[in-house]
């Protein structure tokens, strides 16, 4: 009898095996249906050709967007599928509508907080915990600060991180959302570094899931001695090049920062990720 070939799997190979296989007949949660491949619906295709309109006339964010009128006229579809085209972009934040006399769509802002809120509703789906939500927090940010150490542009770092190297005076009357303001504010300098939009986007979205869902019950003031402790010496390691040290003293200071939310938040660390 011939000898079967050895099948070479990697570890990872095995584990996916273990995740992705399921008994026989039943289909696993998370699959490829080829989704990807379906054709867009009339008013999916409407809300491509805005945002292409928008990028294309290099439209910024609060400019107003021509009458209904003149986009029925200009996207040859029903007031009803140009009105959920729009309505599709006014979820994601892409564009916001001012009703009444007057109103109409004007360009809205790209949030990865709004990207990060469509994946929640995945991440339910699948039972995804905030346990897990905080170790792809820590990873992402950590590839993030690994980019912005490696990015070549050394003038641009170094004016970027000065700000979080020097130290700064302790605001006594700091709001709580002045500080996740300031506090995010370092991550989003930093993920901008990265110089790769995708990333960026992708790997940002997770952070704000998490500020939303955990920062907000809790009071990360109470955390500000090793927030600011961290971020200078992170601000410092991307500054100076050093990748690796930058990547590992960021997933440190995730893990930091979500151990004391995991004080604050308890047990809903085991709780599948809500849609909100
Ligand atoms: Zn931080």
């Amino acid at each position: 009898m011939p000898k079967r070939p050895a099948i070479n799997t990697s570890p990872l190979q095995r584990k996916l095996k273990r995740v992705t296989s399921v008994p026989r007949g039943s289909m696993p949660i998370v699959f490829s249906s080829g989704a990807a491949l379906r054709p867009l619906k009339t008013s999916e295709s409407v809300a491509r050709n805005i945002i292409h309109d928008i990028v294309e006339n290099d439209l910024p964010s609060g400019t107003s967007l021509p009458s209904e009128a003149v986009m029925l006229k200009k996207y040859a579809v029903s007031r009803e599928s140009l009105r959920e085209g729009l309505r599709l972009l006014e979820v994601q934040g892409l564009i916001s509508l001012r009703r009444g006399p007057g109103g109409g769509p004007i360009v809205g802002t790209v949030d990865p907080a709004n990207l990060g809120r469509i994946s929640t509703l995945y991440y339910h789906l699948v039972g995804a915990t905030y346990a897990e939500l905080i170790d792809a927090w820590a990873i992402a940010e950590g590839m993030l600060a690994e980019l912005a150490a490696r990015n070549p542009d050394r003038d641009r770092v170094r004016a970027a991180m000065a700000p979080y190297i020097v130290e700064q005076p302790h605001l006594h009357d700091e709001s709580k959302a002045d500080f996740v303001q300031s506090h995010s504010d370092f991550h989003f300098v930093m993920g901008a570094l990265a110089d790769n939009r995708v990333l960026q986007l992708s790997l940002s979205a997770i952070g704000e899931i998490i500020t939303h869902h955990v920062i907000l019950n809790a009071d990360p003031r109470d955390a500000r001695i090793i927030i600011e402790t961290d971020h200078r010496a992170i601000a410092k390691a991307v500054a100076a090049g050093h990748a690796l040290k930058a990547r590992e003293l960021t997933q440190q200071h995730m893990y930091s920062v979500s151990d004391f939310y995991k004080g604050e938040i308890g047990p809903k660390m085991d709780d599948f990720v809500e849609w909100r």
